[in-house]
């Protein structure tokens, strides 16, 4: 199950209070790794993980390899990691700030597993909140939304998970995405569902249909790394028409305010089913199978592609 997180732009009296206490621990101690163009720092104590310094400074690089490829570069030039020891094993949850600068806290148990690092989409999902203008809390469904779906599609496409993989769960839990009785649009809806599926399903709607009327050339991920190059990301605010129409005007369509016109004060109930079958992503137990022949398979492959 996916764990709720935020993107903030200014920590909380109480987030500030427990950072000086983390700070104030004597063992903890500073990486810094070069990613992306960024240099990140990790602060973290060395003794807390049982797996080892070299697997977490493992886990920490190939999460900002994998967002670094989808926009081209490391959203920020420069971002501090702090990782927070918890009991148990996982990664629990994380949490990302733009003000006064990029900094990602996240919450790992102490007996955290390589495989476990290795299989974690929180850090990646973390990461992508930094390259998005703060729109405001009525559309955290964008910022979840995006940081939802492109986690996915940019772990496919560095490797990190299958493409098969990725489509099940999207058949799985998108559909929690679609309004429920009494829903009033993506702007107006704010729970769990609507906010990181809700925004989900807006943005494979968006990436389909910039790929259609592109004839391929173009998708979501140009439109985002045009919105990250222009706006710098998570530090800026923007309205969030300012940002959609910056994603438009880089590919060449209206999609992105389309869609948006449609979505923000109605419940809209696309049929993800049908859509997912011309893409070419059937049900078969509990996963997928791709079929290539599908009308729309060539948009699924040029998504999966990218750049
Ligand atoms: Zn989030």
């Amino acid at each position: 199950m996916r764990l709720p997180c935020a993107a903030a732009r200014t920590a909380s009296a109480a987030v500030l209070a427990s950072l000086v206490m983390v700070a104030a621990c004597a063992a903890s101690a500073d990486e810094e790794l070069r990613v992306g163009g960024a240099v990140v720092q990790l602060d973290f104590d060395r003794r807390a993980f049982g797996g080892g310094e070299g697997t977490i400074l493992e886990w920490v690089r190939r999460s900002a390899d994998i967002v670094s490829r989808y926009y081209g570069r490391f959203p920020t030039t420069r971002a501090t990691i702090r990782l927070v020891p918890q009991s148990g094993a996982g990664v629990h949850g994380g949490k990302t700030f733009a003000n006064p600068d990029p900094y990602i806290r996240v919450q790992l148990g102490r007996e955290v597993t390589a495989e476990q690092l290795l299989e974690d989409w929180v850090l990646v999902h973390e990461m992508t909140h930094l390259a998005l203008p703060d729109t405001g809390d009525a559309h955290a469904w964008l910022s979840e939304g995006l940081a939802t779906y492109v986690e996915g599609i940019a772990r496919v496409q560095a490797g990190n998970r299958s493409e098969a993989d990725m489509w099940a769960e999207e058949l799985r839990s998108m559909p929690r995405g679609l309004p429920e009785p009494g829903d009033r649009g993506l702007d107006h809806t704010h729970t769990w569902g609507r906010t990181y599926w809700g925004g989900a399903v807006f943005c494979l709607l968006a990436d389909v249909d910039i790929r259609r009327r592109t004839q391929l050339r173009f998708g979501l991920q140009h439109a985002l790394r045009a919105i990250l190059r222009e706006s710098g990301g998570l530090a800026t605010d923007w309205p969030i028409e300012r940002v959609l129409r910056t994603g438009d005007a880089a590919v060449g369509t209206q999609s992105l305010e389309d869609l948006y016109t449609q979505m923000k004060d109605t419940p809209v109930t696309p049929d993800l089913m049908a859509l997912w079958r011309e893409l070419g992503v059937v049900p078969e137990g509990g996963s997928v199978r791709l079929v290539d022949d599908a009308p729309l398979a060539p948009v699924r492959r040029a998504i999966m592609r990218g750049s």
